[in-house]
């Protein structure tokens, strides 16, 4: 028959490299049977919990060959081994090995949870365990609210939540009183005798005397053996060729994640706070950023909108080779005007002049421009009427004006129609009071002006100028307007001989602001985004530093069958989670402020891409930069984990 446990000329060595060598076990033959009680013993450094941690895959010899139920351990993959870490054995250790921040239950509860049991069972089993071991009182207690010999009780609970067909204790008894420890040898020997193998190592004679064969090892050599004894039952082993890779369900798995990453940043409240700062304010600038830089583009949008987008500038300027300054004539106009995509024309002369009514005086830019004004400015009239193309000809003197003028020159005036103001020297009729406009894209409050005809203007107030200031040209459509300045500028140039013009095309300057508008909140994004992977290195720095922390804990959750998948996909959540909370909080604060901006009347436009977007790089990096200490965290080696601190 196949020994259960079959060692063959087992060597190991420690160092190595520039570190010197020490041969600790050197040519250990061994066999033991399923079922058998079976005491190693030996003074201490002998090199008993090296021999263990071989036996229970936790590490691997240096030389020789270790046979599990025949089957060559060598050839075991890591997954392999985690898996029989979880199933075959459980592990009992001198200084219990128990996750202080999880509960006595929750301890019992991890392996049957790397072994993919349903969250219910685990429950039911661990509760269960607990009972039997005379802890049921104590299920929610902490590992530091127990004492000694509850805590190993604990361990032992969790070395048989997943069967314990192999008992694997180191000193199980080092640590406890007398009575603790009567009971602990108790409960191993009431497990013998249902059929567990149990492998006991102590360095403690009496403690040896207790099991049925007797093992004694002295500097690394095996020195005396009691010999087999064969069992009266023995526990059928679990199959070894099942489905090691299936562990427990993805979900369970990433519940259990969650649940112990939550618990791991309330602990380290202060400093989860900070590293989540980091990620809040790179996710809120991101918001904030893109929302105002949107803000800002529908602003201009607006202005385009109110202006149209049909409109060009014309003016006259001195030629770069030099000479006068060039004039636009009438004929130039009606030239223009006969164009087939000019679609209308408007002449404005306007400049701040002397305008009183009875004893209100003030410097006002009076704007003389033509009757389409309305319709080309999109700007309604809000009490009686702009001036016709009739009154334009007959050189009219009536006037409309702005709605702060007519307040600041008519106060308490309910209707000032039919009332004069005197522009300069002559007399003006009141004829139409506009609506209210706002400043507009370039800063010109129109609401501040006087309207008057372009030809009563020029004749009446400003009568030394025969040439408009500029000229506002609307084309047919928005898609003419290039060809339409390359024809008048053709048709200019052909009539004055030179270049003494300029032709303005109010879409190209608003597309030319947009663009640096856009340049600005591309910027303004980039510092948001080095935030973000600002905040990004500080989930790492303190992953890192979680993981260093805790290495023990992972050494841990390996021995009791974890596979390195598992341990990366916890720290991996942990970081990630991290990254989420601050994601969420980000989101949050971000359209606070945007809406705080918003009421002091900063125009900010939240785009749902952004915010989603933010997120959604937030918690990719959690991922990315938690990535390489969960990955740190997986590779640990299990005995080293153990020992760490
Ligand atoms: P025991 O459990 O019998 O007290 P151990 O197996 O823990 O003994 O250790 C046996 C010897 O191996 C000791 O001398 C110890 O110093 C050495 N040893 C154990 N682990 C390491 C290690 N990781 N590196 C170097 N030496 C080690
Ligand atoms: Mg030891």
């Amino acid at each position: 028959m196949t020994p259960l446990i079959e060692l063959r000329a087992i060597h190991k060595r420690y160092g190595g490299g520039d570190r010197p060598e020490v041969g600790v076990l050197h040519g250990i033959d061994l066999a033991i049977g399923s079922g058998e009680f079976v005491a190693i013993v030996g003074a201490s450094g002998s090199g008993k919990s090296t021999l263990m941690n071989i036996i229970g895959c936790l590490d691997r010899p240096s030389a020789g060959h270790y046979r599990f139920a025949g089957r060559d351990v060598a050839d075991f993959a890591a997954d392999r081994l985690a898996w029989l870490r979880r199933e075959a054995f459980g592990f009992v250790f001198q200084g219990y090995h128990l996750i202080a921040s999880e509960t006595a239950r929750e301890n019992v509860e991890v392996p049957a949870l790397y072994a993919g049991l349903p969250e219910g069972e685990r429950r039911r089993r661990a509760s269960a365990l607990l009972e039997r071991l005379g802890l049921g009182d104590r299920q929610d207690n902490r590992p530091n609210q127990l004492s000694g010999g509850q805590q190993q009780r604990v361990s032992i609970a969790r070395a048989l939540v997943n069967g314990g067909r192999i008992i694997l204790a180191d000193e199980p008894t080092g640590a406890l009183d007398s009575r603790s420890g009567a009971e602990v040898m108790a409960l191993l020997r009431e497990l013998a005798t249902a059929g567990h193998t149990v492998i006991l190592i102590t360095h403690d004679r009496d403690v040896a005397a207790q099991a049925e064969r007797v093992i004694e090892i002295h500097d690394g050599r095996i020195t005396h053996d009691s010999g087999a004894r064969t069992p009266s039952v023995a526990l059928p082993l679990p199959a070894l060729d099942v489905d090691h890779e299936h562990g427990a369900s993805l979900r369970d798995e990433l519940a259990e994640a969650t649940r112990t990453a939550w618990r791991a940043m309330r602990i380290n409240r202060g400093r989860t706070g900070l590293t989540l700062l980091g990620i809040v304010i790179g996710v809120a600038s991101v918001i904030l950023m893109l929302a105002i830089g949107e803000g800002a583009r529908q602003r201009v949008i607006e202005q385009i909108g109110s202006m149209g987008t049909t409109i060009m500038y014309l003016g006259s300027k001195p030629p770069v080779s030099g000479g006068p300054i060039g004039t636009i004539s009438d004929d130039d106009l009606d030239a223009i005007r006969s164009l087939p995509q000019v679609h209308r024309t408007m002449p404005v002369i306007g400049d701040p002049i002397l305008v009183r009514h009875g004893n209100v005086e003030r410097t006002i830019y009076v704007y003389a421009g033509g009757e389409t004004l309305p319709e080309i400015f999109r700007w309604p009239v809000e009490r009686g009427r702009f001036f016709s193309a009739r009154e334009q000809d007959e050189l009219a003197p009536v006037v409309v004006a702005g709605n702060k003028a007519f307040q600041q020159f008519f106060p308490g005036v309910a209707n000032p129609i039919g009332r004069q103001l005197l522009i300069g020297n002559a007399p003006f009729e009141v004829i139409g009071v506009m609506s209210s406009r706002g400043t507009d894209g370039w800063g010109q409050n129109y609401d501040d002006m006087v309207f008057i005809p372009y030809r009563a203007g020029r004749a009446r107030v400003y009568r030394t100028q025969t040439q408009p200031d500029y000229t506002l040209i609307d084309v047919v459509s928005p898609d003419v307007v290039d060809e339409a300045e390359d024809a008048i500028g053709r048709l200019l140039i052909n009539r004055h001989g030179r270049e003494d013009f300029g032709i303005g095309n109010a879409a190209a300057r608003i597309k030319a602001e947009m663009q640096t508008r856009e340049a600005m909140t591309l910027m303004l994004s980039l510092i948001a985004a080095v935030s973000l992977v600002v905040g990004g290195i500080g989930v790492m720095n303190v992953m890192l530093m979680t993981v260093r922390e805790r290495t023990r804990e992972i050494g841990i959750r390996m021995a009791t069958g974890a596979r390195q998948r598992d341990i990366q996909r916890q720290f991996l959540t942990e970081a990630v989670l991290i990254a989420l909370s601050g994601g969420l909080i980000g989101v949050a604060s971000g359209l606070a402020i945007g809406f705080a901006l918003l009421l002091s009347g900063i125009p900010v436009v939240f785009s749902l891409t952004a915010s989603v977007g933010a997120f959604a790089c937030a918690i990719a990096t959690g991922l990315v930069f938690g990535w390489l200490p969960a990955r740190q965290a997986s590779r640990l080696d299990p005995v080293v984990a153990l020992a760490g601190e």
